[in-house]
């Protein structure tokens, strides 16, 4: 069995007393967001089935494959997805909006032998609020490749790698741009993935050169199947998100505070992590989110990465077991096993629990007020208490107040959590036995990402 991590959790959702803090004012309600779970219901298997039979039908969606026939080829998968994305947009009131944001890409002496016109499709729902800057990103890739990474005319599914993260983000659009949010969330089927992560290279460094407030970007790759070979084992309730542990654009001055406080668990992609996991406890049933410290698994790259290398939170979700007779293969029978990224090889109302997930982690985020900034531990004195302060966040909704999370240096989750209105707090903890975070929450008990306090005298 997998090690669980649910007695961090009871700790978590207690509440601790309150008298150790300045502020005596009651803590929001910790309890469900009536909506996000209606949102999770709407999410349906059978149209993540259909969406991803649909993607399998343009035979192949190889980067280099055609881009003019009306059936085949990456360029009528592109469209397709577009005209999905219209079609929400048409029932969200027009606010949901959608373009095909495309770039050329040069021959790379690798896996681009040509110059290749390349396409993100792309739906943004605008926020609400517009002095809230925030923006959400969640991702799968549109293409799709067999043994042959060059190989663009064979059949290639890709099903599940990634027609799962694809649909996903499809479904995602179709249930979430139907409700309103104070902060942007983007819906895209970047590609170019299997070819050099092209397609979300280009949106990372867009996204860096333009400035954008990006608070969180979720990858979405190989995630519909629960059957995993060699050796044979199911599970369908359980979803791996990777996160980097230290920040891919540290500096040597940041090094140096990462070694001072041992925080190179306590990236800010890991803090998404761990929010992720605390989403999906909330409002998935029957799924908890495996963190696993590590970028990515092994031999392979995804759509996150480039994100992390331009400084922003990403972090990737990936199923529990890979089925790698299914993942990069031309359609063939071996040995009486069936290679090659079929539907009939994954598993729909596992893909609705982790499409699920996605919802539950961005609507959270969305709904709450951005993060407390300037957050600091006051290190003047010898003592076993912990001083902490922080500025109110200068954009979107004002929170109602903000939650010291702690937790002890070798724990995997937060373990204990304490409510104050004020932008301080004076703790009765020492700060050198405890890690903390600061975050925002406003009055339903929507919750920020959380800050790590940096010492300062
Ligand atoms: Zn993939």
């Amino acid at each position: 069995m997998f090690p669980r991590f649910s007695a961090a959790f009871a700790v978590l959702t207690a509440l601790a007393p309150l008298t150790a803090l300045q502020a005596q004012t009651k803590a929001p309600a910790i309890k469900p967001d009536v909506t996000i779970r209606q949102m999770v219901q709407d999410i349906s298997a059978k149209t993540l089935e259909e969406d991803v039979r649909k993607l399998v039908s343009f035979g192949t969606r190889h980067t280099l494959s055609d881009t003019q026939d009306p059936k085949r080829g990456i360029g009528a998968a592109r469209r397709w997805v577009e005209e999905e994305f219209r079609r929400y947009a048409k029932a969200s009131g027009g606010r949901l909006q959608v373009v095909q944001d495309t770039f050329t890409v040069k021959p790379d002496g690798r896996r681009i032998n040509k110059p290749v016109l390349m396409a993100n499709v792309m739906a943004t729902l605008p926020g609400t609020d517009p002095t809230d800057t925030r923006v959400l990103i969640v991702s799968g890739h549109i293409d799709s490749r067999v043994s042959d990474v060059m190989n663009a005319t064979a059949d290639a599914p890709g099903a599940n790698d990634d027609g799962s993260g694809t649909a996903a983000v499809l479904e995602l659009a179709r249930v979430m741009s139907k409700q309103k949010f104070p902060c942007t969330i983007i819906f895209v089927a970047v590609q170019g993935e299997e070819q050099g992560l092209y397609g979300s290279t280009h949106l990372a460094q867009r996204a860096k050169k333009e400035g954008w407030n990006l608070t969180a970007m979720l990858n979405n790759d190989i995630m519909g199947n629960s059957l995993g070979h060699d050796p044979d084992i199911k599970d369908d309730k359980h979803l791996r998100v990777f996160s980097e542990g230290v920040p891919a654009t540290e500096t040597p001055d940041e090094a140096k505070l990462r070694r001072t406080l041992s925080s190179e668990n306590d990236s800010p992609s890991r803090q998404l992590a761990r929010y992720a996991q605390t989403a999906a406890k909330q409002y998935v049933d029957g799924l908890e989110v495996v963190l696993v410290y590590r970028p990515d698994r092994f031999l392979r790259g995804g759509d996150h990465t480039p994100f992390n290398q331009q400084g922003f939170t990403a972090v990737r979700f990936t199923e529990m077991n890979e089925d790698f007779t299914h993942q990069h293969q031309d359609l063939r029978t071996e040995k009486g096993r069936a290679y090659g990224d079929t539907p009939e090889g994954m598993d729909f109302q596992y893909l609705r629990k982790n499409t699920g997930v996605n919802l539950a982690t961005l609507a959270s985020l969305a709904l709450a007020p951005a993060a407390p900034q300037n957050v600091g531990v006051l290190t003047a004195d010898l003592t076993n208490r912990t001083q902490l302060q922080w500025e109110a966040p200068k954009i979107g909704e004002k929170p109602a107040g903000y939650y010291v999370l702690m937790r002890e240096t070798s724990a995997p989750q937060w373990q204990q959590k304490f409510y104050v209105t004020d932008t301080k707090a004076d703790l009765p903890h020492s700060k050198d036995n405890y890690l903390f975070g600061v975050v925002s929450v406003d009055a339903e008990g929507h919750e920020s990402l959380p800050v790590l306090p940096k010492p300062v005298r």
